[in-house]
């Protein structure tokens, strides 16, 4: 079912509340913790992460409760773009076994690479309604040299049987309507999905099945008591023999040990009016979405309601929403000839945390406890698989379940100056653009 997004007038700056917030299928009704209650498995954070893990306790009939401090997808999640990219961001099948070595790298890679297909299986199997598109994501290239490798990375996932082939530049400037790219690695099976849709989809899923699925139960307080954890919200107290944090940047706030483990990015995310027929025609007209290379990255997809949505890094130079507005009108106009003039109807700013592995990470906290961290920028999909991965290793109590392997956090050296280097960076990314 299609639902009609609520538009602000044409004249007004864009709404700063997401497109899928006017687009996704109603919140589920959730009762927020009242009380006191005790459980086998408590996951707080009911972003992609928290609920995967839930929902696929749940399925095993482990006795979960969920708490998140606001309503389902209200992080991360329903801030993201959607883009449902199979894909690790600075490695590659081949290199990620310099790092792990090659059964860890091997293990790692069939997880990052059939993440795609773990989100669609994981839709359809719950029936959620939330503007599934199977039509492919793209790497696109910018230059002959990136050309070049990227053909070589296509044969790295194609030789472990993914569906990944390198298009080259004159179809991919079909397919994209944009000229900027000499050709683009695509994986098949990738696509988009609308994602606070999907949040809330696996909230009503989760709590059918048996989870208990708190909403505004912020965790203000969480305590070792003899070989219990407990957490306080300011309803009640959840009591539980395990525990999986799975707050984002919420973590480092419940958890000593993952304080200053991960560094902040922020990015504005934004949707055009729907596009016109005569626009839809040239516009990724074959659907799939892409995010290329480039520092000052561009990404672009397309919604059920013809918003093309992308997003650019917030930098120092480029400041309050005004300008925000004027950046992602250029933006779009630079890659899209089609779109000389573009209207900007949402635009909103999220926060993604990165690792400084740039590798999904799940921490283990002893006696019982996991905190999965494992955002970079391509969490929707990765992220759903750590979550059920996750929930599959404390239903069965086997680690193999995990295709990463449980470590101590580390703190990043010299986090203040490090937390800031993103927007440096960015900053002289947008200078280069
Ligand atoms: C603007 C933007 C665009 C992005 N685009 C994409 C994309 O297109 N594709 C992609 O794959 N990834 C994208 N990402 C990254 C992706 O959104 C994240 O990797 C992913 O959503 C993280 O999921 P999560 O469940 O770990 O965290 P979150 O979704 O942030 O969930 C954490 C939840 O914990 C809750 N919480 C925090 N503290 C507490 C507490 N004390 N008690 C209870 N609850 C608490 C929060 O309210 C939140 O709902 C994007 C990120 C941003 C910011």
């Amino acid at each position: 079912m299609l639902h009609q997004p609520i538009r602000p007038p044409v004249d007004e700056l864009p709404s700063s509340a997401t497109v899928w917030s006017a687009t996704a299928v109603p919140a589920p009704t959730l009762p927020s913790l009242a009380g006191d209650l005790d459980t086998d498995v408590l996951v707080i954070g009911g972003g992609v992460a928290g609920l995967t893990t839930a929902l696929r306790l749940a399925e095993a009939g482990v006795q979960t409760v969920l708490l998140e401090a606001g309503q389902p997808g209200d992080g991360a999640t329903g801030w993201s773009g959607g883009l449902i990219a199979p894909d690790y961001i600075r490695h590659t099948p081949e290199t990620i076994g310099r790092v792990l070595g090659r059964a860890k790298a091997e293990k790692l890679t069939r997880m990052v690479g059939g993440s795609a297909r773990g989100v669609f299986d994981l839709i359809a199997r719950h029936g959620l309604e939330c503007e599934a598109r199977e039509d492919g994501f793209y790497a696109p290239a910018h230059n002959a040299a990136l050309a070049e490798t990227q053909r070589r990375v296509a044969n790295q996932w194609s030789s472990r049987r993914f569906k990944v082939s390198f298009v080259e530049g004159e179809r991919i400037e079909q397919v994209f309507g944009a000229e900027r790219y000499v050709g683009a690695l695509r994986f098949a099976e990738g696509g988009s999905v609308n994602p606070l849709g999907y949040a809330r989809g696996m909230a009503a899923a989760a709590r059918r099945l048996g989870a208990g699925v708190y909403a505004d139960s912020r965790v203000h307080a969480l305590r070792r008591e003899g070989d219990r954890w407990v957490a306080r919200t300011p309803g009640g107290t959840v009591t539980a023999r395990r525990l999986v944090l799975a707050a984002n940047g919420g973590n480092a706030g419940l958890h000593p040990a993952l304080r200053r483990t991960a560094l902040p990015l922020h990015v504005i995310q934004f949707a055009t009016a729907p596009l016109s027929p005569e626009e839809r025609a040239v516009i990724l007209p074959e659907g799939g979405a892409f995010t290329d290379k480039v520092p000052y990255l561009f990404t672009a997809r397309i919604d059920d309601h013809g918003h093309l949505i992308s997003a650019f890094a917030t930098s120092y130079l480029v400041k309050g929403q005004r300008a925000h507005v004027r950046e992602a009108r250029r933006r779009v106009a630079q890659h899209f000839a089609a779109l000389p003039n573009p209207r900007i109807d949402y635009l909103w700013e999220g926060v993604a945390w990165l690792n400084a592995s740039f590798l999904p990470e799940v921490y283990d906290l002893g006696d019982g406890a996991f905190a999965i961290q494992a955002d970079n920028g391509r969490g929707i999909s990765l992220n759903t698989m750590i979550g059920t991965e996750m929930g599959a290793m404390l239903a069965s109590n086997d680690r193999e379940a995990l295709s990463v392997t449980p470590r101590a956090p580390t703190p990043i050296r010299m986090h203040a100056g490090a937390a800031m280097l993103p927007k440096v960076l960015m900053s002289m990314a947008y200078l280069s653009n």
